[in-house]
């Protein structure tokens, strides 16, 4: 089995003006297709030495592909949370959750912004549940795979990879995080929350 790069929910140019058409065209066929491309390598490679009967560098292999395969699957969450019809706010029991867990819509936002500006280097900021407290908590992934909580399901993420924000804000990663909230799609992270 191998995985595969998704087609986008949408049209290259359809995120303007927040994510330009060359930004989003680079960012998915070229650093999300390098992550797929990567990860169905290291699974065959690993399957070709069992098959053989030669030993593998398992820490290795498995550090790479921990961080290719995490790369493919946060992309794949991140261009389904975006929409070019950006609704706003949540609605419903994702928004009486936020409500209860973070204090208000406009706290919630606060701390994601600030948990996507302050990423140290190459990472992501990500709105999780865990379902063992049963609350909602924010998540700061460096790289796509440093610091998780394993057994939180990531319900909203943010790329804040110098590769998705470079061409239309250079260095600015404050300003795409500030336009990220119009193209969200509070929709589809309230089915993930249900
Ligand atoms: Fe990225």
């Amino acid at each position: 089995m191998s995985y595969v790069l998704p087609e986008l929910p949408y049209g290259y140019k359809d995120l303007a003006p927040y994510i330009s058409e060359e930004q989003l065209t680079l960012h998915h066929q070229k650093h999300h297709a390098a992550y797929v491309k990567n990860t169905n390598e290291i699974v065959e490679k690993l399957e070709k030495a069992r098959k053989e009967g030669t030993e593998s560098d398992m820490k290795s292999a498995l550090k790479s592909l921990s961080f290719n395969m995490g790369g493919h699957i946060l992309h794949s969450l991140f261009w389904t949370n975006m929409t070019p019809k950006g609704n706003g706010a949540p609605k419903g029991k994702l928004a009486e959750a936020i409500k209860n867990d973070f204090g208000s819509f406009e706290q919630f936002k606060k701390e994601f912004t600030q948990t996507a500006a302050s990423v140290e280097g190459s990472g992501w900021a990500a709105l999780v549940y865990d379902a063992q407290s049963k609350n909602l908590l924010l998540m700061q992934l460096e790289k796509h795979n440093v610091n998780v909580y394993p057994e939180a399901r990531i319900l909203l993420v943010l790329d804040v990879w110098e590769h998705a924000y470079y061409l239309d804000y250079k260095n600015a990663r404050a300003k795409f995080i500030d336009a990220f909230w119009n193209i969200v799609d509070w929709d589809e992270v309230s089915k993930r929350f249900k």
